[in-house]
């Protein structure tokens, strides 16, 4: 039984009850964790403080990613509330939806250049903010996608901005990792999300997942839950600048 209990996480990402950043919530919730969760806007904020009821003591707070202000903002409250933070999780993407949609040769300029900002660059804007809290410590992770390898249909733009998310990853373990602060990647298998709505054919890929993972399954968000409880814990301490599958083994079938 992992037990994180007098340790503080922050989760960034959540959208609803179907964010995988939810079911990550829940995990390192039930292992005893702190728990400070960040949505992105007005929006959204009804939605979050309805899930946030249900852990105890959760604080909610809003940051959307491209603003640096409102990033230290929410590292000032962070640092004011708790003192310290031991994990952090980066659970967001963005793509404008037309780069989805249409060839990977017509990407528009701005369309990569959001995609890398708000799916990219956010993880390193997040570690710094992030990291002189981590003073005993701490892991950081953040979700990919098989897409970052290999070619996925319509996943395009965004198939880019992860392969430099987990470049990302690595260098920011190798600058990190002196502090002792580890950061890591999951590279979960597809799942119903509203992010993963905006990628045409979700359906055909969820299905081709099933048959052709040796699990012969799509993956459950609250396997993606239980593996951030681990890289979180102290199990893992010896891991970092990885990328950890949990796709019910699909990435390792030739086809
Ligand atoms: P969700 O839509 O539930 O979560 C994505 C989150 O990113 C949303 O909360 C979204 O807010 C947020 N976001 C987007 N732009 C910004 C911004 N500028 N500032 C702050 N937050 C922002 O989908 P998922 O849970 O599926 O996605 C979480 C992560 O998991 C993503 O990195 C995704 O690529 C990755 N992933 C998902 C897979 C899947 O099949 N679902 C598979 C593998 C990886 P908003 O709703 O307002 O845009």
């Amino acid at each position: 039984m992992i037990d994180l209990k007098g340790r503080t996480a922050v989760v960034f990402g959540l959208a609803n009850k179907r964010s995988i950043a939810w079911a990550i919530v829940q995990s390192l919730a039930d292992a005893g964790a702190r728990i400070a969760v960040c949505y992105q806007n007005e929006r959204l904020r009804p939605e979050a403080e309805d899930l946030a009821k249900e852990l105890p003591d959760a604080a909610i707070y809003q940051c959307d990613v491209q603003n640096e202000e409102e990033i230290d903002a929410v590292f000032a409250r962070l640092k004011d509330r708790y003192g310290k933070l031991h994990t952090l999780v980066h659970s967001i993407a963005f793509a404008p939806p037309e780069a989805l949609n249409n060839e990977f040769l017509d990407t528009s300029r701005e369309a990569f250049r959001v995609a890398q900002e708000v799916s990219v660059y956010s993880l390193i804007a997040l570690s710094r903010a992030a990291a002189p809290l981590m003073t005993e410590g701490g892991s950081i992770l953040t979700l990919t996608y098989y897409g970052a390898e290999k070619v996925v249909p319509r996943y395009n733009v965004m198939g880019v901005a992860k392969a430099a998310l987990e470049a990302t990853v690595r260098y920011l373990a190798s600058d990190l990792g002196p502090k002792k602060i580890r950061v890591n990647a999951i590279s979960a298998g597809p799942i119903k999300t509203l992010a993963a709505r905006g990628i045409g054919g979700l359906s055909d890929m969820l299905r081709l997942h099933a048959e052709r993972s040796p699990l012969k399954r799509n993956v459950e968000r609250s396997e993606v839950g239980g593996a951030a409880l681990f890289l979180a814990s102290d199990l893992a301490a010896g891991i970092t600048g990885e990328v950890l599958y949990v796709d019910c083994g699909y990435n390792i079938m030739g086809f």
